[in-house]
């Protein structure tokens, strides 16, 4: 069956109004706009907008400098429909104009319920008296890897006591946040360069996502997860070894169940060579690992992983947040990984189907506390560290994260809006206007890794601060004692069995 592209008559979402009273008429704003929205006209000596072109990346009304640009939804379009709402109808219009799949990108954005706002953090009264951080250590470090069962000491011929139990590779964290997986490809080599710097500068990690590591950043190997994911692209021994974690990526939070597709657009030559794939092709990785139809399987690509490391890093495996993700991820554990990553369904993405990005995968607050409860009914919590993500927008997010019992989260739309991303959903066209998920030149040169490491170390920075403020209203001063402390979390507004599922008491008990 063939399909007609048919011209659109979706009416545009946004509409751009330019004061011509403030506008200098420097046509700066026709330079920023990376979606060519809006030009400048001779005959009538101003900035004319295409409003079907504007997708609310607001790089214009940043940059303006007369603050003369004002972007406001398009007043209303269609006649009111609680049930086939606009965005229906338009998204109906659209397959019908192109007989595609509609395209989206970051998260998930419905009305779903946000559990993390229904969740409420005890703290300290008269008895047991609450902590000062600003005069009193506070400890935010942790490790993540497998812990041993039980620690064994011996005495040594000159009656030292010594540790007998062989430790398994741990890595350090300074902060429990690490930079989640974002390729280079999705994101360009200036975002990455940022995201590594400001991993160095706050003892955390940066996760490369499924694109490779590029030459120039070997030298963070110390604060990089590398990973392995279905499409192996740039995956080779001196890769896996450059890494301080090596990760095998089983699904995505934004995209359950499907594979990934980098379109060729954005496979320039550097991309090309980290990724080891020709200039200008699709870089599409399977929904499946080839090689992955078991536990067994996915152990035995663990300890492939292992060996080629030598045994001195440790191995992720991450998941999306599914139905069944508890029981998925206790085999996970039991395959030998010592580290279990999950995405819930509100993490970011470069690209994705509308349908599988809204409809597919459960929220990350009840998956992490479906696995941790797992793990710790059948003994085997020590042996992998939780990192949970998809959906942490704020420091709050992180400690509650942390009471459910994750041992770190991991930020990526967060990270991106601290970059300047706007979340104006449209990564996958390439032409970001802030220089994020794009690979042309003239957008990638509009983040400097410099500034981006700096917004990157301060929000950190404003989160780890926060997250003590709140350790020493709960009279708790290392964030290891916090994990898994759900006695300290009470839920509002949430019914019985989500309760029960948390694993908490209603506010009031
Ligand atoms: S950037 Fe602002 S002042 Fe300059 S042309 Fe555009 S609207 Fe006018
Ligand atoms: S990264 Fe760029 S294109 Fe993607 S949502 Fe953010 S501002 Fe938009």
């Amino acid at each position: 069956m063939t399909t007609a592209i048919l011209p659109s008559t979706v009416p545009p979402e946004f509409s751009v109004n330019i004061d011509e009273k403030k506008c200098a008429r420097c046509k700066k704003c026709t330079i920023e706009c990376g979606f060519g929205a809006l030009a400048y006209s001779n005959e009538f000596d101003c900035i004319l907008a295409d409003d079907s072109k504007c997708v609310a990346c607001l790089r214009c009304v940043a940059m303006c400098p007369r603050r003369a640009i004002r972007i406001e939804r398009s007043p209303l379009t269609f006649k009111h429909n609680d049930n086939f709402t606009d965005e229906i109808r338009k998204n109906i219009y659209k397959q019908a104009e192109t007989g595609g799949i509609l395209l989206t990108a970051m998260g998930c954005d419905k009305p779903y319920p946000i559990i993390w706002d229904h969740l409420l953090i005890d703290a300290c009264q008269v008895t047991n008296p609450s902590i000062d951080p600003l005069r009193e250590p506070m400890e935010l470090r942790t490790y993540l890897g497998k812990k041993p069962d039980r620690l064994e000491f011996d005495v040594d011929e000159n009656g030292e006591i010594r540790l007998k139990t062989e430790l398994a590779p741990n890595v350090r964290l300074d902060v429990p946040i690490i930079f989640g997986a974002m390729s280079y490809g999705a994101v360009s080599y200036n975002v990455q360069k940022s995201l590594m710097m400001a991993a160095m500068q706050n003892g955390t990690l940066m996760n490369t996502g499924e694109g490779g590591l590029h030459r120039d950043f070997y030298k963070y190997k110390d604060h990089v997860i590398v990973q392995c994911a279905s499409g192996r692209f740039g995956v080779h021994a001196e890769y896996l070894n450059a890494g301080a974690v090596v990760e095998i990526k089983i699904g995505q939070g934004a995209k359950p169940g499907i594979g990934g597709h980098l379109p060729g657009e954005k496979i320039d030559a550097e991309v090309a060579k980290t990724r080891m794939i020709p200039v200008g092709t699709d870089a599409l990785s399977p929904a499946p690992h080839h090689d992955i139809y078991s536990i067994e399987d996915l152990s035995q690509l663990i300890y492939a992983l292992k060996e080629a490391t030598e045994y001195k890093k440790p191995v992720s495996v991450k998941v999306a947040a599914v139905h069944n993700i508890a029981a998925i991820c206790s085999g996970i554990v039991r395959a030998g990984a010592d580290i279990v990553t999950i995405d819930g369904f509100r993490g970011g993405t470069g690209a994705a189907p509308r349908v599988i990005r809204d409809n597919v995968g459960i929220p990350i607050e009840l998956a992490l506390a479906a696995v941790d409860d797992r793990l710790r009914q059948e003994g085997i919590r020590n042996q992998a560290s939780l990192v949970v993500g998809g959906g942490i927008r704020q420091s709050a997010d992180v400690i509650k994260a942390i009471a459910l019992g994750a041992d770190a989260v991991m930020i990526g739309t967060a990270a991106l809006v601290a970059l300047g991303c706007r979340i104006c959903q449209k990564c996958n066209t390439g032409n970001c206007s802030w220089g994020i998920a794009t690979q042309k030149p003239h957008l990638v040169s509009r983040l400097d890794p410099e500034v981006g490491a700096q917004r990157l170390t301060n929000l950190l920075s404003a989160w780890s601060h926060e997250i003590q403020e709140v350790l020493g209203a709960l009279g708790i001063n290392s964030i290891e004692s916090l994990r898994g402390n759900r006695e300290r979390l009470r839920g509002i507004g949430l019914d019985e069995k989500t309760l029960e599922i948390l694993g908490i008491k209603p506010a009031g008990r």
